[in-house]
């Protein structure tokens, strides 16, 4: 639908702003909030097709993770040792700045310690064989003992190696709050939330940049920052930002839930925790990498048929359960892990393409974000 613009609309609602945040998730908010806090008389629009954030933000599983030892592994596949370690770092300070500014009970946030379980002997004896090795990494870069350390899993009931690996540092929150938190903030600071936008183009002036929504609508800003993760892509077509679905599903109630906590198996492809007494897992996403390289959100029935069977033959052997919900994100992911935060020319700044780990990244880059822009 068309939306023919007032003089009053045009005048004064939107007239042209300071700083416009195209990407209303957890990136863009955490953005907002820190550009309003430095610069308290600018005029900052926060700009989002959807009323509750239409991406990966509020349709994650809740784990306030810096990464199992398999996953850390994988990365020296893809990055340096020096990025994966300060990355790494960067998620642990992260983490840990969330729950300082947010409130661990205003968050729902746990640090109940992540498991990483095993189904191959080999994987285990590879993390088991390399753990002192990284937890050296780990504690010269983060200050910390050691991260990981092995564990027994046999107590959980689950089908798999009798050996885990656990790291004391992993924790949970409830991403339905953390989002509520971090919105609450942003409009108590009197960012201007203009939800219902569809940018479709963005257009450089000697001024900054106008955004044009698919309803002919336009937003006109000094400053743009790009934080649209995966899908920044059309904007952005020079950088390496591909679409990565992760769907998840939940469980109703269990009458007993044999473990409590958050784990992880398959190089951290796949993840599983407890809500109340359900059970969320999430993941198969590597067996099937074309199919889920898609923006649809929605899910695909031999996913799901994965993570219940993953459930069945490996969590939950024995217990009876049934699927409540089913549904997906969506991640940006690329040839190399780490994030992009830079500044495009004298008006745009970007910071895409989180990788799957914009919960604990959000802090930090938000603050590497208003480097760019003092
Ligand atoms: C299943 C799953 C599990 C995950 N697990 C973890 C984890 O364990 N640890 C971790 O740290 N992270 C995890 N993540 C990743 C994390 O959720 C994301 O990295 C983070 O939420 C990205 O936040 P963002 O604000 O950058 O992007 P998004 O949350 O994707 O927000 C982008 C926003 O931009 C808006 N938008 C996009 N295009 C337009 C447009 N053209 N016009 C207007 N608005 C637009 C969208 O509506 C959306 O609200 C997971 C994600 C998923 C899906």
């Amino acid at each position: 639908m068309t939306h023919y613009l007032s003089w009053w609309e045009r005048s004064v609602l939107l007239r042209p702003f300071d700083f416009a945040v195209l990407g209303a998730g957890l990136l863009g908010k955490q953005i907002a909030i820190r550009i309003q806090a430095q610069y308290p008389s600018a005029r900052i629009a926060l700009v989002d097709r959807s009323p509750v954030s239409y991406g990966a933000s509020t349709r994650n599983a809740g784990f306030a993770c810096f990464g199992s030892i398999s996953e850390i592994l994988d990365d020296f596949h893809r990055s340096s040792e020096r990025d994966v370690i300060a990355l790494a770092e960067k998620r642990y300070r992260g983490i840990s700045e969330l729950v300082a500014t947010f409130g661990a009970g205003a968050i729902d946030y746990k640090q109940c310690g992540g498991h990483e379980i095993f189904t191959d002997r080999g994987d285990l004896e590879l993390a088991k064989d390399k753990l002192s090795y990284i937890n050296k990494l780990l504690s010269a870069q983060l200050g910390v003992g050691p991260v990981f350390s092995l564990r027994s899993s046999a107590s959980a009931g689950m089908r798999c190696e009798e050996e885990c690996i656990f790291n004391p540092y992993e924790g949970m929150l409830n991403s339905g709050l953390l989002n509520e938190v971090i919105s609450d903030i942003a409009h108590r600071a009197g960012i201007v939330p203009l939800y219902g936008l569809d940018i479709q183009s963005l257009h450089s002036s000697q001024d900054g940049y106008t955004l044009l929504a698919s309803n002919g609508m336009e937003v006109l800003c000094s400053q743009l920052i790009l934080a649209n993760n995966a899908f920044a892509a059309p904007f952005l077509p020079d950088e390496d930002i591909q679409p990565a679905r992760g769907q998840v599903l939940i469980t109703k109630p269990l009458e007993k839930l044999p473990f409590k906590g958050i784990f992880f198996s398959d190089k951290g492809y796949n993840y599983f925790r407890t809500v109340d007494k359900r059970v969320l897992i999430g993941g198969g996403r590597h067996l099937f990498r074309e199919q889920e390289r898609t923006y649809a959100f929605g899910g695909s029935e031999n996913v799901r048929e994965f993570l219940e069977n993953y459930l069945r033959e490996v969590v939950l052997p024995g217990l009876d359960f049934e699927t409540d919900m089913h549904w997906s994100g969506i991640m940006a992911m690329g040839a190399e892990k780490m994030p992009i935060v830079r500044r495009v020319n004298d008006h745009l700044v970007i910071c895409v393409r989180m990788s799957g780990m914009g919960v604990a990244l959000g802090p930090v880059l938000s603050r590497e974000v208003m480097e760019l822009l003092s």
